[in-house]
């Protein structure tokens, strides 16, 4: 049929395509395969409205490795191309977007991150093979073709006897990448890219175990045939509609996506936005310690169920990092800059209502079962309290269900709090005192005296907590934290009348400077008003302020 050489302003563009893609050159078989599944869905499409007139069928793609001959194939039995298809699609669009990946790469040679995300489509194949064979057969009543081209910008256009319809793409494994050529290898990227694909994958074949005949005997011995190995699920929960799926088929779906996760999620919030952009997805809350453990399980992006990346970073919340899950978008523009993705309009809509979407789920969790949304509150109040103060959109409407415990578990919201402490806690100035202990053990007999006097006594105990009582202060005017063990028994007003000490005045300046002598006073005040009490006889105390500047100093300032 035909040669030539492919138009292209450089002389040869594949020593960039290798230099430039090279930290990322895995994704040539991510590439390779998607080209595979949109051959495949727009045959579906066109016998759906009738302009091919083929049997679709039950069409898979298929991965095979020929380790002999190092070559690798990725052969499909979509739409197929003509040769004129060919010269159009891979000798003139294909180039036309390797020069516009030229003319980004100018400007961006700084970033090489951002390379690795820049789709060269079927051009990638040449970050791994020295040459590359496509032979192809239109669902179209014409001839195969056969292109063949070895990495310089010459190629080859014949005539093939391919009879089937679809496309095999052949790469003839350079030295550099027999990696490749490695079935775990293969293996290991199609289950990290390809693993929700909407077309079935083959990939090598495996034993399946027969069905136990009925009248076998106690000397059965199972028997095996040999079965395609389809590597992804077609069918993933989150292309599904929420009133198909059940509990059980959300927590299968987790352990599907992390398969060394063995622990169940909290619950989960299935994403589904059409409008003013496309976005699918499930998020699910993991079981997650105070200690904000480092997670390597982390939300995972898609593209029309192609996995892109897990750094998700500016379009989830940062708040929401800490979730597990999937988002599917074909509106997020993935192959640009981070700084450019943060400044996109699309990217804030679509972070703005992942935000949204997640504090009306758990508006409504609390709504539904307060009790249940209560005994998760330890595994959760970290996100949702680093939310609030990161995320004015989540802070509006944190009010809704964030939750301050006591040190009994009883679990007021702010409101709630609010009416319960206000006739009992309210200082000279009319602010209302909320009372807190950070740690149940160490401040026992403080928690003690405060209950003794009818005060409740929140625990907060999250490591950001102080940053949390700051952003409420601030924002509740009549509203002040003051820390069980610090000078809060001064500020209170007595319902009682000043209680008589059993000591007598010169007993008790005698004690005080005794314990004077051991505390430093700089620091702290010793106080005998607790002499009262059954559960201690005096108390040392802080000044609230004091603790929480030594506090903000040391987690890094105002929040
Ligand atoms: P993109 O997929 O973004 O269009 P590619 O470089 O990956 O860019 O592919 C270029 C074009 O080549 C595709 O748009 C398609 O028309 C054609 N093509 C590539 N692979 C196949 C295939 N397996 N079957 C049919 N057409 C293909
Ligand atoms: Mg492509």
């Amino acid at each position: 049929m035909s040669s030539g050489k492919i138009n292209v302003s450089v002389e040869n563009i594949f020593p960039l395509i290798k230099k430039f893609l090279y930290s990322d050159h895995e994704i040539f078989l991510r590439e390779l395969v998607s080209n595979a599944t949109d051959a495949t869905l727009k045959l579906k499409h066109l016998t759906s409205i009738g302009e091919a007139k083929v049997e679709y069928g039950n069409p898979m793609i298929e991965v095979k490795i020929d380790k002999d001959n190092k070559k690798l194939h990725i052969i499909d039995q979509g739409l197929g191309m003509t040769a004129e298809e060919v010269e159009k699609y891979i000798n003139q669009i294909a180039f036309s977007g390797a020069e516009e990946f030229l003319e980004k790469y100018k400007d961006s040679a700084k970033d090489s991150g951002i390379i690795g995300h820049f789709g060269l489509g079927f051009y990638s194949a040449f970050m791994v093979a020295s040459k590359v064979e496509i032979i192809t057969k239109s669902f179209k009543d014409e001839p195969a073709a056969h292109w063949s081209c070895d990495g310089s910008p010459e190629f080859s256009l014949i005539e093939s006897d391919k009879k089937e319809r679809g496309t095999e793409i052949i790469l003839h494994i350079a030295e550099d990448s027999l990696e490749f050529l490695e079935e775990f290898k293969i293996r290991e990227l199609l289950t990290k890219y390809n693993k929700f694909m909407p077309v079935p994958i083959k990939f090598g074949t495996k034993q399946e175990a027969l069905p136990k005949p009925e009248d076998a005997g106690d000397d059965y011995r199972t028997e095996y045939k040999e079965v395609d190995n389809i590597i992804n699920n077609p069918n993933p929960a989150w292309t599904k509609q929420p009133t198909d799926l059940k509990e059980e088929d959300y927590k299968a779906f987790y352990h599907e996506l992390y398969p060394m996760q063995f622990e169940e999620p909290l619950f989960n919030i299935h994403l589904n936005v059409d409008y003013p952009f496309n976005l699918t997805g499930i998020l699910y809350f993991p079981k997650m310690s105070a200690d904000l453990q480092i997670q390597k399980d982390k939300i995972q992006l898609y593209q029309n169920q192609v996995f892109v990346t897990d750094n998700v970073e500016g379009i989830v919340p940062e708040f929401l990092g800490m979730l597990r899950g999937v988002i599917d978008s074909p509106d997020i523009p993935l192959n640009v800059s981070r700084s450019y993705l943060q400044a996109d309009g699309n990217v804030k809509k679509i972070s703005n209502y992942i935000t949204r979407k997640v504090a009306d789920k758990l508006k409504s969790l609390f709504n539904e079962n307060r009790e249940d949304f209560e005994q998760k509150w330890n595994d959760i109040k970290i996100v949702l309290e680093y939310g609030m103060l990161s995320e004015p959109k989540f802070y509006e409407k944190a009010g809704d269900f964030v939750l301050y415990p006591s040190v009994d578990d009883k679990y007021y919201t702010l409101a709630e709090l609010k009416e319960a402490i206000t006739p009992n806690q309210t200082d000279k100035n009319g602010k209302v005192v909320v009372l807190y202990a950070s740690n149940k053990e160490a401040q026992h007999g403080y928690i003690e005296i405060a209950k003794e006097k009818g005060y409740e006594v929140l625990l907060l105990d999250s490591p950001i907590v102080s940053h949390l009582i700051q952003k409420l202060e601030a924002d509740n005017e009549n509203l002040t934290f003051t820390r069980v063990d610090s000078d809060h028994i001064d500020k209170l007003i007595q319902k009682e009348e000043e209680q008589i000490s059993k000591l007598s005045e010169e007993e008790s300046t005698k004690l005080k400077t005794v314990l004077e002598e051991i505390v430093p006073k700089t620091t702290y005040t010793v106080q005998l008003e607790a002499m009262d009490s059954k559960a201690a006889p005096f108390i040392i105390t802080q000044p609230e302020f004091m603790r929480r500047m030594k506090e903000m100093s040391q987690t890094g300032g105002g929040g």
